[in-house]
């Protein structure tokens, strides 16, 4: 169900105030926390065999740490270097890598969803993200017909019309752009300076070679933004016309974040602006006649994300929303989280490690975690309401073999208040989310979270 921003009663201040709490962002089920060391290579191997059992598309996410220069609001795993020399080692490895996966799903796995992310994808050369992707096509059936969902981040900063251009030829269709804001005050504060014009040529660049589904990132919270400022960059981004936004919550954790501790805490927007930047965005987005797909997203009607959503197609993975029917993911690069044969896998997020580990012919795990069937029912459900704003019992009990309403009995005791509150309907046979309950749903979904427990919750961001 797409409803207009406008008229949905979407925003309710007092209402995102009382449920503003810490919650994960569920990009998956359950959220890295649960990961752990005793999860080894060989519990890798276990899960590509029970993934080639059950046959299927795969998607294929590669991680590049590169960035040229930090932004302190980072929270992303990545490398800060000036020497460009860094990454033709790291190509080589990210192609061994790619190859030791390759010997385990066999030729036959065809790739509908591909995604390089990062750091900064485009810090590799035209040459090196050509080895990258060929890499890739000789361990896994890449499409070539353009029907795959094969995207990449880009920062405006390091691209040009020739660097789209030659990411088209490389098979790309989908890009999402870095922002955050255009306000030359804030951009200074997080030491990302990037201008409207950079971004305008990427973009068109971006259109003129047939990519769909553009995508524009920005982030509420940051220092010196207010109202009114953050206002001009949405109108700045509005007048480009993305087929679809992010608008992620600025979230202040320098204790976790390094970078971010180069952040003065007093410049930073206090709660109550944060949330009428919030307000006023989701106002001005509706004028625009964007519509919320889910968490954090927004996109114009036509856009093929809020068609899956309105019709109960859309999925969710490690890099947001997708029309794909969810595949395992095979994830190469440090730091990178492959979901397979339901299992969970890291890699290791030192370079030197990651190395020593791709050379000697091992792949590169930290840990992982392997789902028990609890976790998969939990899964589910939460990716439903996350992704469908919605839950049906009927379904969730033919597949899983249980009673929802005695299974989660605890759980629809928490949603009551909710229900008062009018952010979710509870009926004999659903859960559905009401128009308010939209921009809580992370609240909604923690209901079915069986691992939260205090402690865990402050290693997240706040809901809002
Ligand atoms: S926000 Fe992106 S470009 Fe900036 S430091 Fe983080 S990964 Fe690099």
């Amino acid at each position: 169900m797409n409803l207009p921003l406008t008229d949905s009663g979407l925003f309710d201040i007092d209402l995102i105030r009382r449920y503003d709490k810490s919650g994960p962002r569920y990009t998956s089920y359950p959220t890295a926390v649960q990961f752990h060391e005793a999860f080894t290579e060989d519990d890798y191997r276990a899960a590509a065999e029970r993934s080639n059992a059950l046959g299927g598309p795969l998607s294929i996410y590669t991680h590049i740490p590169f960035c040229d220069t930090v932004c302190y609001y980072c929270a992303c795993n990545k490398v800060v270097t000036k020497d460009r020399g860094r990454a033709q080692p790291y190509v080589d490895d990210v192609v061994n890598e790619i190859t030791l996966h390759g010997r385990l799903f066999g030729e036959g796995r065809r790739v509908d969803q591909l995604h390089w992310g990062g750091g900064t994808p485009t810090f590799l050369s035209n040459d090196q993200m050509r080895q990258l992707m060929a890499g890739i096509g000789q361990n896994f059936a890449l499409k070539t017909d353009d029907t795959g969902e094969y995207s990449i981040e880009i920062d405006p900063r390091e691209a040009d019309a020739r660097t789209i251009a030659v990411l088209r030829e490389l098979g790309f269709n989908r890009i999402s752009l870095g922002v955050q804001d255009f306000d030359a005050r804030v951009q200074e504060a997080v030491n990302r300076i990037q201008s409207v014009a950079e971004t305008r040529i990427v973009m068109d660049a971006a259109r003129a070679e047939g990519f769909h589904g553009i995508s524009l990132d920005l982030i509420y919270g940051l220092p010196h933004q207010t109202r009114d400022s953050f206002m001009k960059t949405l109108d700045t981004v509005i007048d480009m016309a993305p087929d679809r936004l992010s608008m992620f919550n600025y979230a202040h954790l320098p204790t976790r974040f390094k970078p971010q501790r180069r952040i003065n805490t007093d410049e930073l927007p206090n709660a109550a602006e944060k949330l009428r930047i919030l307000g006023g965005s989701i106002e001005r987005l509706a004028e625009a006649g964007y519509v919320l797909i889910g968490m954090d997203h927004f996109a114009k009607p036509t856009d093929p994300l809020a068609i899956a959503q309105q019709n109960g197609t859309l999925h969710r993975n490690f890099q947001g929303y997708s029309t794909h029917a969810e595949c395992d993911m095979v994830a190469v690069g440090v730091s990178s989280i492959s979901q397979v044969g339901g299992a969970f896998s890291q890699n290791t997020k030192d370079l030197t490690a990651y190395h020593t580990a791709v050379a000697a012919g091992r792949l590169p795990i930290e840990r992982g975690y392997v789902l028990t069937a609890e976790d998969h029912l939990r899964r589910r459900v939460i990716s439903d309401l996350i992704s469908h704003f919605e839950v049906d019992f009927i379904a969730i009990n033919q597949n899983y073999g249980i009673d929802f309403k005695n299974h989660f009995s605890a759980a629809l005791q928490e949603l009551a208040p909710m229900q008062i509150d009018d952010l979710v309907t509870i009926q004999a046979d659903s859960i559905k989310v009401l128009p308010r309950g939209k921009l809580l749903i992370r609240n909604i979904c923690m209901a079915f979270d069986e691992y939260l427990s205090l402690e865990g919750m402050q290693r997240f961001s706040k809901v809002i």
